[in-house]
């Protein structure tokens, strides 16, 4: 008798771990379980394998599943934002400090801008992360502003290329984009990659005003551009925003 097709993606609720997703996956030859860092319970299993089949897996692995799920945290907990945390946003340096006052204070100088944030505050607290990160991307999203918009600019115009409008967003999935109306979009965390990378998105971006894909006609046209464009995409995706 031949069943119906089961879903290729399923979510179930484990009283003990909490979110475990199933998916099908045409290409998988056995199942197979794993912890993602994110902290993502995932089984894969072969298109013709019943999800039942998989949860007497799924049981006999939950120590194992509970461990995995701590490195998880561990891994997560690093990248938060502490006292100890400098990072660079072009030539100026961004420190959190402890400070004796009761509210989080900017303090904007040439070289450097200093979050001062009340040091009765518990840094590992969420809600203190979320809002040191809120104040991180604000004090981003002026620095990206005074600088992105010019930049583009000036690059555009020593390579003879018309463009329409240029935008700072926050976005973290991509560092920029270019619409086949020459709109060019950034993203304010472009402040802090290192200069040459930054006028790479940029350049890479302009590139695309002419070719709206990643053929070789537009690796070629941006080479032209920035004969270095392959070895620093290769640097650009091995980047990984610090605390996001
Ligand atoms: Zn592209």
């Amino acid at each position: 008798m031949r069943k119906t097709a089961e879903p290729n993606q399923k979510t179930i609720e484990h009283a003990e771990v909490g979110t475990v997703v199933f998916k099908k996956n045409p290409r998988s030859k056995r199942i197979t379980l794993k912890v993602k860092t994110d902290g993502t319970i995932l089984i894969t299993l072969p298109k013709s394998v019943a999800y039942k089949t998989a949860e007497p897996i799924l049981e006999e692995h939950i120590a194992w599943i509970k461990v995995q799920l701590e490195k998880a945290k561990v891994k997560q907990k690093k990248t938060a934002l502490s006292y100890k945390s400098t990072y660079q946003i072009r030539n100026k340096t961004l420190q959190i400090l402890p400070s004796d006052r009761d509210a989080l204070r900017i303090s904007n100088q040439e070289d450097r801008i200093e979050i001062l944030c009340p040091q009765i505050w518990d840094l590992s607290k969420k809600e203190v992360q979320e809002q040191l990160q809120h104040l991180i991307t604000e004090i981003l999203r002026s620095e990206a502003k005074n600088y992105l918009p010019e930049r583009t600019e000036d690059l555009a115009s020593q390579k003879g290329i018309l463009i329409n409008t240029i935008r700072v967003k926050k976005v973290k999935t991509r560092w920029g984009s270019c619409s086949s109306k020459s709109n060019i979009n950034l993203s304010l965390y472009l402040m802090l990659l290192p200069d040459d990378l930054i006028d790479y998105v940029i350049l890479h971006e302009l590139a695309h005003i002419k070719h709206q894909n990643h053929s070789a006609a537009f690796w070629n046209h941006l080479e032209d551009l920035l004969p270095r464009a392959k070895a620093l995409d290769k640097q650009l995706n091995a980047y990984r925003i610090p605390f996001l």
